[in-house]
């Protein structure tokens, strides 16, 4: 099955992800990896993404889509992927539906982690002392939810109309809200 985790940053989306991985022997795809990899790679798409990361803004809509393609379209992949900070705006989910589309696959469940921005503000301090990222110091953090609220929100409304999005409490702990997706999954 596909399933896209969804949810602001500090959610614990790339948290859920890996329980599913280990779960179903599905694939993470965690576009913010794909895109520090670039930037570490000292690529030509990392060379064009590294300023706007660092300061917590969206890598253009293109870039974005074009990495994905590949991965869709990998007979290897189908019908196993775990989407995780991908879509992030309205053109990136109708790209998706339309690689899906293109390669017989769908959906299956959106999982919607919902936390509040106080609590976010508190985990991601913490993660930056753990995993040290660039993007996590508190101005940042600030401004990475105030575009998820503003460019993200949208994909939130436009998947939360479909019968296969299910809202899960994402401020429970990590094992409490595994167990709640498993559920709902049925797995
Ligand atoms: P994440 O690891 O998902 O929190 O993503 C870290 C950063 O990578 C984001 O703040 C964006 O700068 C960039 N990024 C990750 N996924 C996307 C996406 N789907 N669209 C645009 N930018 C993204």
């Amino acid at each position: 099955m596909n399933i896209i985790i969804f949810g602001p940053p500090g959610a614990g989306k790339g948290t859920q992800a890996k329980n599913l991985v280990k779960k179903l022997n599905n694939i993470q795809i965690s576009t913010g990896d794909i895109l520090r990899d670039e930037i570490k790679k000292d690529s030509d798409v990392g060379k064009k993404i590294i300023n706007s990361m660092n300061d917590g803004k969206f890598v253009e809509d293109d870039i974005v889509n074009k990495l994905l393609e590949k991965i869709i379209f990998d007979e290897n992949k189908k019908n196993k992927l775990i989407f995780d900070g991908y879509p992030r705006t309205i053109n990136q989910a109708k790209n998706l539906e339309n690689l899906l589309n293109k390669s017989n696959q769908s959906i299956d469940y959106v999982i919607f982690l919902n936390v509040r921005k106080d609590e976010i503000v508190k985990r991601i301090e913490k993660r930056k002392i753990i995993e040290k990222r660039s993007d996590d110091d508190a101005n940042t953090i600030l401004k990475r939810y105030d575009t998820y609220m503003e460019i993200t929100k949208p994909v939130l409304d436009y998947y939360s109309k479909k019968q296969n999005f299910h809202e899960v409490d994402g401020s429970k702990e990590i094992n409490e809200i595994s167990q709640k997706i498993e559920e709902i999954l049925n797995v």
